[in-house]
């Protein structure tokens, strides 16, 4: 590959690369010693990717009538380089999808990659080839270098797309216009990422006369495939020739080989576009399959279907215990309310959306708390912190955030709330608080007060903030100024001590 263009790759910010989950991935692929153990263990850090697991596990395009239940037997029945691999593909997937206004672009790219996957993946089965998830990866894969010419170069390449009449044309025109063309590119990228060689060298013969290899000579006839899928009608006569072509070449059978492996394709695709959340439409003029091909199809899919079923309800099921988990794993457990950990989140994610609307945090300090442990022990202690988060969530909006943020500190985020509104909402906190015991000791109500620093973030001169961590040190810094003038008060960033009590 030329360096100018090397260099243009390199020097690109936002270069697609690995999400964290797909990197521990890469590297238990190339461990020889891993187990399916370390990789359940990956993979179970990632609630999304393990639900995905689960449901292709339990998809038509395993026709076991055992249904997998966990991600340790949905694992045990893949075995681990098809789990690895399957993971892989997901969460490569979804790292990848970057934003630079070619979304569109980015999709049709994506769509290509899905399609690719599925048809290299039943070439394989076709051809009697026995790695079906490898093969459904380095398909899925095929098209990397694509997405990383976009991200580089998103004008010129989407111009280039644009001028393109098909994937032959394409190619003709990356390499006059980078010396190079997506397949090397891919393979280039492949290889900074450490990904196993035999993908680094699929992708890279990806787009090249028929091989030797019959892996490669699947992944090969699944792009034209994937293109006669995503043709016009009318465009679909010449291309239905090139696919045949290189089906012939996979699996020594043309016709009837693409019929099959366009069924399936069609029977897998509603799985298929959820598990990786593009969509692909079944285009017309593929419907007409032969009568005899979709009978067959039909009757050996009648079985797996009815186990689909059954299947999907017990991953819905799984689905929503992930969901309570990841859930449970934002709380506190003391207290119920957000931890630290998500508040940082939520905070960062706010923080981004508001840019027509204002947001205001609060840090709130219980007044002498270490008194209140003095006096009537840890546990009643542990109540007042229980009874001041259920206050907080009482007065609070829906669409604001509570959090423990410390042993006694608690972080709100108002959401659309400018200084006034929110400094309204804790001193309504603050009446709240001081009217309701916090715990009962011996039938005497146990009280507390607290002290909270506010500060806004909004668009009005000299009240925007560079990053959450500017607001949340304002904020921190009133919150200092209200315990110095004698705590049991809320102190605004920006106001003069005095003007608010
Ligand atoms: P100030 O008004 O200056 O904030 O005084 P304070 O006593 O509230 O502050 P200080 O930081 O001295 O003490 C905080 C205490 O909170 C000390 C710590 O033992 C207690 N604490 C922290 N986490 C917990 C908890 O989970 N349960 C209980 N019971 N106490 C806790
Ligand atoms: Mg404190
Ligand atoms: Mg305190």
């Amino acid at each position: 590959m030329r360096t100018e263009l090397e260099t243009t790759l390199l020097h690109c910010r936002n270069l697609p690369s690995p999400p964290g989950v797909a990197l521990q991935i890469i590297a238990l692929a190339q461990d020889p010693n891993a187990t399916l153990g370390a990789a359940a263990q990956v993979i179970g850090l990632d609630p999304a990717l393990s639900a995905r697991l689960l449901r292709v596990a339990n998809s038509p395009l395993y026709a076991t009538r055992r249904r997998t239940e966990t991600l340790a037997q949905a694992m045990a029945m893949l075995g681990l380089n098809a789990t690895l691999s399957l993971a892989l593909g997901f969460s490569l997937v979804h790292g990848l999808r970057g934003h630079n206004g070619t979304a569109e672009l980015q999709e049709r790219i994506w769509r290509r990659s899905v399609l690719g996957a599925m048809a290299a993946r039943l070439l394989g089965q076709q051809a009697n080839l026995k790695r079906a998830e490898t093969l459904m990866l380095a398909g899925l894969l095929q098209d990397i270098g694509r997405l990383a010419l976009l991200q580089a170069m998103p004008e010129d390449y989407s111009a280039l797309c644009a001028k393109a009449d098909g994937n032959a044309a394409l190619l003709g025109l990356e390499r006059e216009a980078f010396d190079a063309d997506h397949a090397e590119v891919g393979a280039w990228l492949a290889r900074r990422w450490h990904l196993p060689d035999y993908l680094v060298d699929t992708i890279a013969g990806s787009e090249s006369g028929a091989a030797e290899d019959a892996f490669l000579r699947c992944v090969q006839a699944s792009g034209p495939i994937a293109d006669l899928w995503l043709a016009d009608g009318d465009e679909s006569g010449a291309l239905r020739e090139s696919a045949l072509a290189r089906i012939e070449a996979c699996t020594g059978n043309g016709l009837d080989a693409l019929d099959e492996v366009l069924s399936l394709m069609a029977a897998s695709l509603p799985e298929i576009s959820a598990i990786f959340e593009v969509r692909i439409e079944h285009p017309a003029h593929l419907q007409a399959i032969s009568d005899e091909a979709k009978e067959l199809l039909v009757l050996r899919n009648l079985r797996q279907i009815q186990d689909a079923s059954q299947a999907h309800q017990d991953v819905k099921v799984t689905e929503e215990r992930m969901r309570q988990l990841t859930e449970q794993a934002r709380r506190d457990p003391l207290t119920g309310v957000y931890n630290r950990l998500h508040m940082e989140e939520v905070l960062e994610r706010e923080f981004a959306a508001a840019t027509m609307h204002p947001m205001t945090v609060a840090l709130i300090d219980l007044d002498d708390f270490k008194q209140i442990n003095d006096r009537y022990g840890h546990l009643v202690g542990d109540q007042v912190l229980r009874q001041f988060a259920q206050t907080v969530q009482r007065v609070l909006r829906s669409t604001d955030f509570v959090a423990r943020y410390g042993g006694e500190e608690f972080l709100l985020v108002l959401n659309y709330s400018n200084e006034s509104a929110a400094e309204q909402v804790l001193q309504r906190l603050l009446n709240e608080v001081s009217r309701t015991p916090m715990a009962v000791v011996d039938g005497h109500p146990v009280h507390t007060t607290f002290s909270a620093g506010i500060a806004t973030h909004n668009n009005a001169p000299g009240c925007q903030f560079d990053n959450v961590r500017d607001l949340l040190q304002a904020a921190d810094n009133v919150l200092y100024g209200a315990k110095r003038d004698g705590r049991n008060r809320v102190r605004q960033h920006g106001t003069q001590p005095g003007e608010d009590d």
